[in-house]
């Protein structure tokens, strides 16, 4: 009999991939999905990016290609980091790898002892939980307080939470689910914890050019920061190339150098064809990533305006990434549900509208009472967009009306 090792208990899963499960499991039955739970994108790759890649395949480089990645990519981008981020690295401060998302458990190889506490942000990227764990590792999380017209992040939550034995800060500015963005006041306050503390910073930076007005800013162009910090960056968002897998760690050399000898083990090299495809990206003209956001920001005010319009529901509306984050609180206790299974499923089963709830996020904090879903909008047309997000609405208001009416009017002007 097989016998699966016992370490495997220590690893975490991305659970929306399970919400896509019950939401495929749905449509097989012949309804329509609405899907707002994959941060995956319906739009195309950029044109410059297939052909390159075309080009590239025709010409041969389809074998093996140097275990960090082709020096012609990663020239060009340590020139984009650098002029996006006032920044100084070359190729030698650059690993490309099968996607972002490697980067975090080849960070964590490189640098968490077992038994290191790291410091990760819950609500989060649910990556960062189970790859903290599965390398031994002790996870403490630090979480985000939601403010008048936005999430912020808890400093002093974060401050409370180091000991002797916090070695790691892994931070995701323009935050996965919350859309929060650190201003620079916050930036330096996190670079002196970092800096007192002597910690190994991750900077998730997925999302960094997913913006749709003002300028990112990177932890890395605080002075102190850029010899600690690895750079988490994805080709997936920016050029709407997430199935093609490609991304890279970017940070002082002596730890890229760890994170290619993990390459060199785990999968020789990322593809190389891919990485001529990946240069002309980076060598297109703005206007052609421009129009990927355009459509992105036509879609968060669309879908912002209705989940405002929903009674019970509190929602933001972040300057960045393809998320919104909605206090949906008030709307389950309208609809007399109180645990996020039961309202997930039963929005999905009434509305054909699928989302994931702050469960799949990592875990809750003590104290942490109330509800949210995430709300992606990136892998949704327009139409399907409005559509469903009024039908959500139709069956929040429909099923409140069922449930105690009057207390539900006297909350309902409380809230809105
Ligand atoms: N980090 C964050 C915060 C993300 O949301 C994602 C993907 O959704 C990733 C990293 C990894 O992206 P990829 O592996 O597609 O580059």
């Amino acid at each position: 009999m097989t016998t699966i090792a016992e370490r495997i208990k220590l690893l975490g899963t991305e659970t929306a991939f399970a919400v896509s499960a019950e939401a495929a499991a749905h449509a097989a039955k012949g309804n329509k999905i609405y899907p707002f739970h994959l941060g995956d994108m319906n739009i195309p790759t950029l044109s410059s990016v297939i052909e390159a890649t075309i080009k590239a395949m025709k010409e041969g480089k389809t074998g093996y290609c140097p275990t960090a990645g082709i020096p012609l990519l990663r020239e060009k981008l340590a020139a984009d980091i650098n002029a996006a981020r006032g920044t100084d690295y070359t190729l030698e401060n650059i690993s490309v790898q099968p996607g972002g998302k490697p980067v975090i458990g080849k960070f964590l190889l490189a640098l968490m002892n077992p038994g290191d506490e790291v410091l990760y942000p819950s609500p989060g990227y649910p990556i960062y939980e189970s790859q903290i764990e599965f390398n031994g590792g002790k996870a403490v999380s630090y979480s985000y307080i939601e403010g008048d017209k936005d999430f912020i992040m808890d400093l002093n939550s974060m401050k409370r939470k180091i000991t002797p034995d916090t070695k790691i800060l892994i931070l995701n500015n323009l935050q996965n689910p919350t859309g929060t963005e650190c201003s620079e006041e916050q930036l330096k306050v996190i670079a002196g914890i970092a800096i007192q503390h002597n910690l190994s910073v991750l900077s998730d930076e997925a999302y960094f050019d997913i913006r749709y007005e003002g300028k990112s800013k990177s932890i890395t162009s605080i002075p102190g920061m850029k010899e600690r910090t690895v750079i988490l960056y994805t080709f997936s968002k920016k050029f709407a190339m997430a199935g093609w897998r490609l991304g890279a760690a970017i940070g002082p050399k002596e730890v890229i150098d760890v994170i290619s000898k993990l390459n060199v083990n785990q999968e020789s090299c990322s593809n190389h064809f891919i990485q001529y495809g990946a240069v002309a990206g980076l060598n297109a003209p703005s206007e052609e990533t421009n129009k990927i956001l355009s459509i992105l920001k036509e879609r968060r005010d669309a879908a912002h305006e209705i989940l405002i319009s929903i009674p019970g529901i509190r929602c933001y509306k972040p300057n960045a990434t393809f998320y919104l984050y909605p206090n949906v609180t008030e709307a389950m206790r309208r609809i007399n549900i109180s645990d996020y299974n039961t309202f997930r499923r039963e929005v999905l089963l009434n509305t054909g509208v699928s989302f994931c709830t702050r469960q799949h996020f990592g875990r809750k904090a003590q104290g942490e009472n109330n509800f949210y879903v995430r709300i992606a909008y990136s892998g949704i047309n327009m139409i399907d967009l409005k559509e469903g997000l009024e039908k959500f609405g139709d069956f929040i208001t429909r099923s409140s009306k069922k449930h105690s009416p009057r207390k539900s009017r006297a909350v309902a002007s409380a809230i809105n």
